[in-house]
């Protein structure tokens, strides 16, 4: 991170709230979609906020310069929101750019034609952009009432100091103002900054019930930042592990995977293992050897989706291991591409063990195969975390090289030869074509005329 960003800061003063305007009802609509609230809101009593100014510039791409311009112009606030301003205090790259606001989903649009309203009913609107990304402009708002572990069933929207407490870790629930280069703090988000922690805001437990897939987003912040989690969130974590599973299977996979694909598996591993989410979602990743996780953190190539399943799937053994497979992948909720991969990269890393043995064209049938550079990595990661002998690997890569690197060679015979021959298709035609392949593969024939005198002195009668 950042820290000088951060030390060079001056102690916070505090300060009273900020938000002087009449908090508005949102309208939600649609059967699905959560149901206004009539309560009016509740006037903020919780911690007070504070103003920290910042010195150092925020890189703002010129699509969130203007959209910021277009609200403040109009009279309405604009702050950047959630992880923009974190990792700006961090000194990391900005991902995206969520802009949060007092105007209304409907103010927003009368602003921006193009909006797009899919998220209205939460007061969330989205700006397609030129390069493809998407602006998100949310009216401020406070959450009410969450019904099923993940969705609240109202919102009402409200100042940022209500929107900023019903996020969910303080490090997330920074605002920052460009116009006076200051950040709002409700939730004393930039002392935990600083602090290196992940906290939840507000009561842990409760927050984490609201919905449970926060513990999920617990574990990926607290590993990509390197944060310890605090205790109570930490103990709160632990305990609302098992409400995980009231979430959607397809969430869940996607917060792992994204821990999986991260720079740090390993320690993600750990956590997901210590905090019991683990044995619910993925049990036989503990099988896994931790150097398995160590040598993938070395190894820079990207990592498919089936590849990082396929490591944590890797031991998975047991009598019916294919079964195992399937059925973990099933919880995962994996695309059945995904899963078919799984199956060919874990079924066939016992078989480098015999690659020594192998005949030649059994060797290149198999390195002809499409999973074969991602068996290759997921050998070297097993290998490394074992007895450390890449041989076999080493072998079996330059096959795949020169089989890469060749163009794919014409059958010598084909099927309307051996049909020209008499033959029809059926068991034996195959078997004749497999042999006749294997012989060329190995170079025993090198010519048309060879082959097909091959096939009528070994298999006419
Ligand atoms: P990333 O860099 O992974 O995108 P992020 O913090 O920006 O991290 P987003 O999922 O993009 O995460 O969400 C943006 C912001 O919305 C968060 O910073 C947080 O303030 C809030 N938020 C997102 N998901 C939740 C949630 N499940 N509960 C409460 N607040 C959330
Ligand atoms: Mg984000």
């Amino acid at each position: 991170m950042g820290p000088s960003s951060l030390r060079k800061q001056k102690r916070p003063k505090k300060e009273k709230g900020v938000s002087k305007k009449k908090p508005k009802e949102a309208k939600p609509s649609g059967a699905s979609k959560p149901t206004p609230s009539s309560k009016a809101r509740t006037p903020s009593t919780v911690s007070l906020s504070k103003w920290i100014p910042i010195e150092k510039n925020f890189p703002l791409p010129a699509y969130a310069k203007e959209a910021i311009a277009s609200l403040t112009e109009a009279g309405f606030s604009a702050y950047l929101v959630g992880g923009a301003v974190r990792d700006f205090l961090l000194g990391l790259p900005i991902k995206d750019y969520d802009l949060a606001t007092d105007a209304t989903p409907d103010e927003v649009l009368s602003l921006f034609p193009s909006a797009l309203g899919v998220g209205k009913a939460f007061g969330v609107m989205k700006i397609p952009q030129e390069n493809g990304t998407m602006l998100e402009i949310a009216t401020f708002r406070e959450d009410a009432e969450y019904t099923d572990y993940r969705h609240p069933k109202s919102v009402r929207f409200a100042g940022p100091e209500e929107d900023a407490r019903r996020r969910d870790f303080t490090v997330n629930g920074l605002f920052y103002d460009p116009k006076t280069r200051r950040i709002l703090d409700a939730v004393d988000g930039f002392a935990d900054l600083q602090a290196k922690k992940l906290r939840a805001i507000g009561d842990a437990n409760a927050r984490l019930k609201e919905d449970a897939l926060r513990v999920l987003r617990a574990v990926r912040f607290s590993v990509r930042f390197g944060f310890t989690i605090e205790e109570s969130t930490r103990v709160a974590l632990r305990e609302h592990a098992r409400f995980t599973r009231k979430v959607s299977a397809e969430r869940v996979r996607d917060e792992i995977t994204l821990m999986l694909k991260g720079p740090q598996p390993g320690e993600a591993v750990v956590l997901l293992r210590e905090l019991g989410i683990a044995s619910l979602w993925i049990p036989d990743i503990a099988k896994v050897k931790s150097g398995v996780f160590a040598a993938m953190e070395r190894d820079p190539s990207p990592r498919s989706t089936a590849f990082v399943y396929a490591v944590a799937l890797s031991e998975v053994g047991g009598e019916e291991p294919e079964k195992a497979i399937q059925g973990a992948a099933d919880r995962l909720r994996l695309s059945g591409e995904e899963k078919r991969r799984v199956m060919d990269l874990v079924g066939n890393l016992p078989k480098f063990k015999d690659a020594f043995q192998m005949r030649e064209a059994t060797l290149m049938r198999w390195v002809s195969e499409p999973y074969f550079d991602e068996l290759l990595q997921l050998h070297a990661v097993v290998v490394q975390a074992g007895d450390g002998n890449l041989m076999a690997g080493r072998f079996l890569e330059k096959l795949r090289q020169d089989f890469l690197s060749s163009p794919p060679a014409e059958r010598l015979v084909n099927g309307s030869d051996l049909i020209a021959l008499g033959f029809s298709p059926g068991p034996q035609f195959t078997d004749i074509l497999h042999t006749m392949e294997d012989l060329q593969i190995e170079k025993k024939i090198l010519t048309k005329d060879g082959a097909l005198e091959y096939v009528v002195k070994h298999f006419v009668r």
